[in-house]
C-alpha cells in the first residue's frame, strides 16, 4: 500500500498545474497537496439557502438580524458578511474544528457555512400578486430550504396583520400561499406537457408526477407530501415548487415561554409531526439581546430564563437547517488551518474534493481518510497510521460524516 500511494504522490507532485500562489503554494508548506486554505475555495457560493419566511410582524427581520450578527461575532475569521441586505452567511457551529485544532497544531479553524434569506412581505394573496407577492415567491423558489417563523408570543403593542394571534392559522395562510403558487405552476406545466407527451419531447414519468402533485396541491396539501419515485422527483425538480421545500417552524415566543414553550408551540408541534416537519422554539427578541453579550452573561441570562447552558434557540436553527438539508461534514486539518466542507450526504470522494476546487475533482486519485473519532482516539495522525486507521480511498468512496481527508490529485 505504501509504495503505492508515493507514487502517486509524485505523479501529483510533478503535475499540479494551479493559479499563482494557489492551493499547491499553500499546501506544500505542509508537504501535501491538500485541500486547505485556497483563496478560490467555493466556500461561499456552496453555501446552500435557507429562506426565512412568514407573515409581517412575526420576528422574521429580528431572527435573521441576530443571524447575522451572532455569526460575526462567534466567528472572528470566517470570510462572509451579509452579501445583501437580506441575504448573508452564517458560520455553522462545530465543536470539532477546535479539537482536530489542537490534535493538528492549525494556525486557525474555519468552519462551514449556510445561507439565510429574510423573505420579507409574503401576504394572503401572494400567488395572486399582492403585496409583491411574486417578487417574494421567487425569492423562495431559489431556496434550498424554508424556515417557516411563526409567531407564538402575545404583544399588544405589536400589530398582527390579521388582528389576532393565531400560530396555526398563520400557517395556513403562508402555506396556502405556496400551495397556491405550485398548483399555478404545475397546472401551466402540465398542460404544455400533455401537448408534448406524443412527440416524446415530455417523459411520461414527468407527465405521471404532474398529475400527482396536481391532484395533492388540489386538496390543499403541500407538494412534499406528494408520493413520487426519484425519477418522477427528478423530472419535476427544475419547477422549484415551494411546497416541495422541507421546512422548519421557528416558533417565536416570549421570553418567559422560552423554556417551555406555550400552548401555541403544541399547537405548531402537532402541525409539524403531522407533516414530519421540526419545530425550533426561539425567541427572537432574547436571541438578539444576546449577541452583545459575552459567554458568562449569556449564560445566566440563559439560566435565568431557564435555558440549558449553551442551547442558543440561533445555534439549534442552524443546526436543525443543517439536517433538514441533508448535509454532512467533512474536514481537512494540517497546520495552516483546520476547515470544515459541507457536502450532500451520498456524496462519494471526487465530488467531496470537488467542493474545495474543480481540478480537485477531475484529478481526482485518491483520499487518505480517517475517522474524526479514530484520529480523535489516536492522538494523533501519526499514530492513526500506525493503527492502521487511515485508508487511502478511491473514487468510489462515499464519504462518511466527520471523515478528515487529505485529496491526491492530478490535473
Ligand atoms: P417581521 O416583519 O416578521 O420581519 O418582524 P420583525 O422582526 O420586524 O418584528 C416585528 C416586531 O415584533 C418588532 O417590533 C420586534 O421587536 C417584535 N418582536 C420580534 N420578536 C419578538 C418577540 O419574541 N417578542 C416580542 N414581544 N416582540 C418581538
Amino acid at each position: 500500500m505504501m509504495p503505492m500511494i508515493t507514487t502517486l504522490f509524485a505523479v501529483t507532485r510533478s503535475a499540479v498545474r494551479l493559479p499563482s500562489g494557489s492551493v499547491s503554494a499553500q499546501c506544500s508548506a505542509v508537504g501535501l497537496r491538500q485541500a486547505c486554505a485556497a483563496p478560490r475555495t467555493r466556500q461561499m457560493s456552496m453555501a446552500l439557502k435557507t429562506g426565512i419566511v412568514g407573515l409581517p410582524n412575526v420576528g422574521k427581520s429580528t431572527l435573521f438580524n441576530a443571524l447575522m450578527q451572532e455569526s460575526q461575532a462567534q466567528a472572528a475569521n470566517f470570510p462572509f458578511c451579509t452579501i445583501e441586505p437580506n441575504t448573508g452567511v452564517v458560520a455553522v457551529p462545530d465543536p470539532k474544528l477546535s479539537v482536530l485544532a489542537e490534535i493538528n497544531s492549525s494556525e486557525k479553524t474555519v468552519p462551514t457555512s449556510l445561507s439565510f434569506v429574510d423573505i420579507a412581505g409574503l401576504v394572503a394573496g401572494a400567488s395572486k400578486g399582492e403585496g409583491l407577492g411574486n417578487q417574494f415567491l421567487a425569492n423562495i423558489r431559489e431556496c434550498d430550504a424554508i424556515v417557516h417563523v411563526v409567531r407564538c408570543f402575545d404583544d399588544p403593542n405589536i400589530i398582527h396583520v390579521s388582528g389576532s394571534v393565531d400560530a396555526l392559522r398563520d400557517i395556513e395562510v403562508i402555506s396556502l400561499e405556496l400551495v397556491l403558487a405550485d398548483f399555478a405552476q404545475v397546472e401551466k406545466r402540465a398542460q404544455k406537457a400533455s401537448k408534448e407527451l406524443k412527440s416524446g419531447k415530455t417523459k411520461p414519468e414527468e407527465m405521471s408526477a404532474l398529475e400527482t402533485l396536481q391532484a395533492v396541491l388540489d386538496e390543499g396539501r403541500p407538494a412534499r407530501q406528494a408520493e413520487l419515485s426519484d425519477v418522477e422527483w427528478e423530472c419535476v425538480r427544475s419547477l422549484g415548487l415551494l411546497s416541495a421545500k422541507p421546512v422548519i417552524y421557528a416558533a417565536n415566543v416570549m421570553d418567559s415561554d422560552l423554556a417551555d414553550g406555550n400552548a401555541m408551540v403544541e399547537e405548531v408541534r402537532k402541525h409539524a409531526a403531522s407533516e414530519g416537519a421540526s419545530v425550533v422554539v426561539v425567541s427572537a427578541q432574547v436571541e438578539s439581546e444576546l449577541v452583545d453579550l459575552d459567554d458568562d452573561e449569556r449564560a445566566s441570562f440563559l439560566e435565568e430564563l431557564g435555558v440549558a447552558k449553551g442551547e442558543t434557540g440561533l445555534e439549534k436553527l442552524i443546526e436543525q437547517a443543517y439536517n433538514l438539508l441533508e448535509l454532512q461534514t467533512y474536514y481537512t486539518s494540517g497546520e495552516t488551518e483546520t476547515k470544515a466542507w459541507t457536502i450532500r450526504r451520498g456524496m462519494v470522494a471526487p465530488q467531496a474534493a470537488g467542493v474545495i476546487h474543480s481540478d480537485f475533482e477531475k484529478g481526482f486519485i485518491r483520499a487518505e481518510t480517517v475517522a474524526y473519532d479514530d484520529l480523535v482516539s489516536s492522538g494523533s495522525m501519526k499514530a492513526a497510521k500506525e493503527a492502521g486507521l487511515v485508508r487511502s480511498e478511491g473514487k468510489e468512496y462515499v464519504v462518511k460524516d466527520s471523515d478528515v481527508m487529505l485529496f491526491r490529485f492530478n490535473v
